[in-house]
Parts: C-alpha cells; structure tokens; sequence
C-alpha cells in the first residue's frame, strides 16, 4: 500500500557495526518505511568488544530533539521503536514522548524491546514498564528474550502453558502482541533447535477476546551475534505491520529473514577466522547489507506452527 509509514526509532547508534538503530534503520528503508532515528547513545562499537568509547545522550537532551520535531509539528507517527536505554530518567521521558505521540496519533503502535543496562538499571526499567504496560497502551507490542521475560514477569517459564499463561497475563495489560524470542524449553527436534514462541489477541465480534499461539523451532548456530534483538523487534514491526492479523506469517517472515542473516554472517565469519579459530566480535558483525534481498523477499524456511 501507498500510506507512509513512519517509525519513530530510539535506540543505540554504533560508529562499526550492528546494534540499536544501525540494526533496525536499514532493514525497515528496505521494507519501504520512513525511520526517523534518535541516537540513545552513540558508542564505537557495541560493548562485547574489548573497547568501546562514546557518548550518552541524556533525558533532558533527549527532550530537545523531540521538542524541534514538534515545533515543526512533524511530530506525528505510526510506530515507536525503542530498545537498549541506560538509565530510569532517559525511560521516563521515553515515556513522555509516548504519551505525546500517542494524543497526536490515538493508534500509534509502540514496539517495546526491553533491552536493558546493568543489574540495577534493570530493575527499574522493568518497574516502570510494569507501569506503562498497564497504563498506557492498548497498541503495543512487546519482544522478550528469557532472561527479561522471567523479569517482566517475575516467573521463570518451566513448560510451554506456563509461558503462555504468562503471555495471557501480560495482554491483560496491554501489549496485544507478545514475543518471547528465546526460551530455554526443550525442542522437538533436539538440542540443536531454540523455541520462541508468540501470542496475539484477537478480539471477537461480541467483545470477548481470545488469542493466536504460535510456536516456532528455530536452528542454532554456535556463536554469539550481537544485535539480533534489535534487528528481530525492527523486523517484527515491518511484518506485523504488513500482516496485522496473521502472526504466524509475520513470524515466520521474521525468523526466516533472521536465518538468512545468521547464515550469511556465521559463513563469512568462519572464513575470516580461519579454520579452527573461533571468529572475533568484528566477524561477528551481522552481514545486514548483503542481505537487503532476504530482507525484502525472504524465502520461508522456519514454519511456525498454530497451536
Ligand atoms: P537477544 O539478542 O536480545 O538476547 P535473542 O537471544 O532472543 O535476543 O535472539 C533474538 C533472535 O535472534 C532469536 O529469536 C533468533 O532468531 C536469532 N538468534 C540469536 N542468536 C542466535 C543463534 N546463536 N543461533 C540462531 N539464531 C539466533
Ligand atoms: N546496544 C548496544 C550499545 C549494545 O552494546 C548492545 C549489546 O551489546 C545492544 C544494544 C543489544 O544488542 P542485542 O540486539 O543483541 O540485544
């Protein structure tokens, strides 16, 4: 369709690399939306390397930026993305803004990626998302991996109902989409696999509401990438966006378009190694370029299934 779509994306910028905006920016272009991206920090590189140096933004200039785009009453949009933020005050004007945009687009989405700083930020983030979950968003949509699942939540997820019953809760306050991308649940098809799984609601013609539970079994690749989070929550948003009431497509469009990328960078990077050598942070970087074609036209090679 023809409508601009406009993101609002706050999130890390790296110099090198993939993380944060670097990660979301170029495949949501790719997928034909317009991405105005606010720097939350900007650092070298991200910080599994063994340096990394740069600069914070703060809350209060995090403010100046919104209030140009508003003085220019350009401050309208369709989504909200954020991800890593460091510390309560720099959330707290997150949420702000979001109340703001929200006035001026009542069905603004906000994608939530929870990815947090150290112990103690932690905590407080997950606090005071407790607080806009269930104050603020009926469009809304959550990405967790299991550590910040477990935290969100304050349960660790033992069997599949257990997570889903979970889930439930948390579309009780407000998030209508939910996806935990990594789970420490057993596969079907053995070790080798992870199972994420996801939960949309639907609402029924008389009011009452239900949802859709997919599961989807994703192949593992032995190493650590850094980024995927951001560039999974960005991806999300472009297909949930393109198939509003069909998670099982946007998922596995999602997934299959993360396959791509990780077999992309895990070849290139076994061969800058060397053989028998395990690859560097550097080689590690996410091959986000030479994937745009899996990007926009990603051949489904996950399923995930209905249940
Ligand atoms: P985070 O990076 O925030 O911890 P996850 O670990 O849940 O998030 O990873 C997000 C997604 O990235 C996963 O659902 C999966 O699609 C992909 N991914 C990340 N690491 C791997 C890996 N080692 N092998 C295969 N897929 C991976
Ligand atoms: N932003 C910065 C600056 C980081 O250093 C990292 C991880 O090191 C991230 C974001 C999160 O990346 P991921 O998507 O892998 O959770």
């Amino acid at each position: 369709n023809q409508c601009v779509c406009r993101v609002l994306s706050i999130q890390s910028h790296v110099v090198r690399g993939y993380v944060g905006n670097k990660s979301a920016t170029f495949p949501l272009q790719v997928l034909g939306f317009e991405v105005d991206s606010i720097n939350s920090v900007q650092f070298s590189n991200h910080t599994g390397y063994a340096h990394w140096k740069g600069q914070v933004l703060t809350a209060e200039e995090l403010n100046v930026l919104y209030e140009g785009i508003k003085l220019n009453k350009v401050n309208h949009y369709d989504y909200i993305l954020t991800g890593y933020s460091r510390d309560t005050s720099f959330l707290e004007m997150v949420v702000d803004i979001i109340q703001e945009l929200k006035k001026a687009n009542p069905s603004l989405v906000y994608v939530c990626d929870p990815v947090m700083g150290d112990q103690g930020a932690m905590v407080s983030t997950i606090q005071l998302l407790r607080i806009y979950c269930i104050n603020l968003y009926s469009h809304y949509m959550v990405r967790l991996d299991s550590t910040h699942f477990s935290l969100l939540t304050g349960r660790k997820i033992n069997t599949e109902d257990d997570a889903f019953k979970v889930m439930d809760l948390l579309h009780k306050m407000g998030p209508e989409t939910v996806v935990l991308t990594s789970t420490d649940l057993p596969s079907k098809h053995g070790d080798q696999f992870l199972v994420a799984l996801g939960s949309q609601k639907i609402v029924k013609p008389d009011g009452t509401s239900t949802s859709q539970k997919i599961c989807m079994d994703i192949p593992k690749v032995d190493a650590v990438f850094v980024g995927t989070g951001d560039l999974f929550a960005a991806l999300l948003l472009a297909w949930t966006h393109h198939h509003p009431k069909d998670l099982k497509a946007a998922c596995e469009k999602t997934v299959s378009v993360m396959h791509h990328v990780i077999k992309r960078t895990i070849t290139y990077a076994n061969e800058m190694a060397g053989p028998g050598k395990r690859p560097s942070p550097a080689q590690l970087e996410l091959r986000m370029v030479q994937s745009k074609a899996d990007i926009e036209n990603p051949a489904i090679v996950i399923e995930a299934k209905v249940l």
